[in-house]
């Protein structure tokens, strides 16, 4: 095992001290996700989740809402409580645990309507996250901003704490999942050399990284397929002046292809492969708000555009956000946001 002895200690030692000790002492331990968990939120809880059951601790999950079919393959998916489908169960678990892990997250507003249950549970809470700015309700903060994924911080909380050589094949992948899909199968979020050895770690595991990739991205129904096509040849607007592009779905567009969650998961990425595009936006009509996603290249920082016209945030080249109003208020102040970042655009677009 030569590589095990190069990876920085990225958490600092006390809290990963810490942090086992709260596991060790507790008795009923919950672990939460931001509102539609992606496949970094669920991959880092079920990860710990396995961690701590295999320690015989009693351990569940409960997520805000349902997530994605291409993300039930990973074992541990079917025990995930869903909070939607049943709050009082939820709130019960939430204010009887003693101590709760906030994962993928950095406040409680992203875990929509079960944020009040969160704050009012007396429970220790631990937040491990990579999104900047944490907020301050939280015990413990660990909170990495520069790491590519929650599921990588898991990684590193988990051997930090000498625990690799038990880590097994299922935490391996649920950790590998994560890492790979916040970055866009290592695409972007991924140049520090030390995500290689830590997936050199995982596949000494036994992790089929070719199978997982599959699951994931090869998982799509015809319709999706269908509709992605649609989008992208009947609902894309192309700024070049403004090194933008927008695509954008009604609830109407979306009815005939028969829409189901996770069918337009990666449609805001296809318009960065334009020649000079660095900032694309999908906004997307859901049932009584209107979802917006943002990628770009480079400097040009989405999250601040999310953040100050989209009620939203999340990292420098991938955010989201959310809007009440009409769709075409939503378009409108998207175009008025455009117009105010026009020299950031111009800026990131001479990084290229
Ligand atoms: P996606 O476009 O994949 O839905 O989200 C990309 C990233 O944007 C997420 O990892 C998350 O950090 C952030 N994000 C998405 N939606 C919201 C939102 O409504 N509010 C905030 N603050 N961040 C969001
Ligand atoms: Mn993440």
């Amino acid at each position: 095992m030569k590589f095990t002895e190069s990876l920085s200690d990225t958490i600092p030692p006390q809290k990963v001290e810490e942090i086992m000790a709260s596991i060790e002492r507790s008795e009923k331990i919950v672990i939460t996700t931001h509102l539609s968990p992606d496949g970094d939120a669920l991959g880092s809880s079920l990860a710990l989740y396995h961690y701590l059951k295999n320690r015989g601790l009693n351990a569940r999950i409960i997520v805000p809402n349902s997530f994605p079919n291409f993300l039930k393959w990973m074992k541990g998916a079917n025990e995930i409580d869903i909070y939607e489908y049943n709050p009082a169960a939820a709130k019960h678990i939430l204010s009887n645990a003693d101590l709760i892990f906030c994962l993928d997250y950095n406040i409680s507003k992203r875990v929509g309507d079960m944020g009040t249950a969160l704050e009012t549970s007396t429970a220790k809470k631990i937040l491990i996250d990579h999104h900047l700015s944490p907020g301050e309700d939280f015990d413990v903060i660990v909170s990495h901003p520069g790491i590519s994924s929650t599921s990588e911080l898991i990684f590193r909380l988990l051997f930090q704490a000498g625990k690799y050589e038990t880590l097994t094949r299922a935490e391996a992948e649920c950790i590998y999942c994560g890492m790979m899909t916040d970055t866009g199968g290592f695409t972007y979020n991924s140049s520090d050399p030390e995500i290689f050895e830590i997936i050199s770690l995982l596949l000494r595991k036994n992790v089929d990284k070719d199978a997982i990739y599959s699951q994931v991205f090869h998982n799509y129904s015809a319709d999706r397929f269908r509709l992605l096509g649609f989008t992208l040849s009947q609902r894309m607007e192309v700024y070049p002046e403004l090194h933008s592009a927008l695509i954008h779905l009604t609830r109407e567009d979306q009815a005939p292809f028969r829409f189901s969650k996770g069918d337009t998961e990666g449609f805001v990425n296809y318009p960065l492969s334009i020649k000079n595009i660095i900032f694309s936006t999908f906004i997307r009509e859901d049932e009584g708000v209107i979802k917006l996603s943002f990628r770009s290249q480079k400097s040009f920082p989405c999250n601040e555009f999310a953040a100050e016209f989209f009620n939203g945030g999340g990292h420098l080249n991938a955010s989201g956000g959310e809007f009440y109003g009409t769709y075409q208020e939503a378009l409108n102040t998207y175009s008025r946001g455009l117009k105010k970042y026009e020299e950031k655009l111009k800026e990131a677009n001479k990084e290229l």
